[in-house]
This record gives structure tokens, sequence and C-alpha cells, in this order.
């Protein structure tokens, strides 16, 4: 599944700011996402080649998603008291104490 630059880019609303990951001031950036910072909700804005990078990141993380939902489920740990000592949990043990 491959997305030409300018498909991607023609998604978004570009002007002129800073990067939040590269942190180029002055370039053309698009809105990607928010993040709140003491209560304030302030939008986040990457330039073109940080977006078509998290856009890859994107593709790249759904895709193992979806490996994982069709992966046979992983084997159940052991309960706690078996792991990895015969030691019990209800005392700290010997060298702490
Ligand atoms: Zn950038």
């Amino acid at each position: 599944m491959g997305m030409r630059p300018s498909e991607l880019w023609g998604r978004f609303d570009w002007q002129s700011g800073s990067c939040f990951r590269c942190e180029q001031t002055n370039v053309p950036v698009a809105e990607v996402g928010e993040i709140a910072v003491a209560g304030t909700v302030l939008p986040l804005c990457a330039c073109q080649r940080c977006v078509f990078r998290l856009e890859q990141l994107h593709w790249t993380m759904s895709e193992r998603a979806v490996r994982q939902r069709n992966a046979p489920a992983p084997a159940q740990p052991l309960p706690l008291g078996q792991w990895p000592t015969k030691v019990p949990f209800d005392r700290p043990p010997s060298h702490v104490a």
C-alpha cells in the first residue's frame, strides 16, 4: 500500500510554522494532532518531511497491529507466586530484612 507524497500532502492544510518533530521554523507545516499541556490543548504541527515519516510509522504500526490480531494468542504468563523462584512473596527476601 503506497501513497505518493503529493497525494498525502494534499490531505493536509499547510501553513508556515515550526515543526514539533525536527524543530525547523518558518517551514510549511500541517496540524497532525494535539498535545495537552497543563490543561491547555495545543496543536502539534509537522513539516512535510516529518508528516511523511509519521504517516510511514502509522502504516507500519497499523500493519503490525493487524499481524498481531491474526497471530495466535501468546502463552499465559505464569502466576506470580511461581516466578521464577520458590521464595514466597508474602515477606521480603532475607537480604532486605
Ligand atoms: Zn519536521
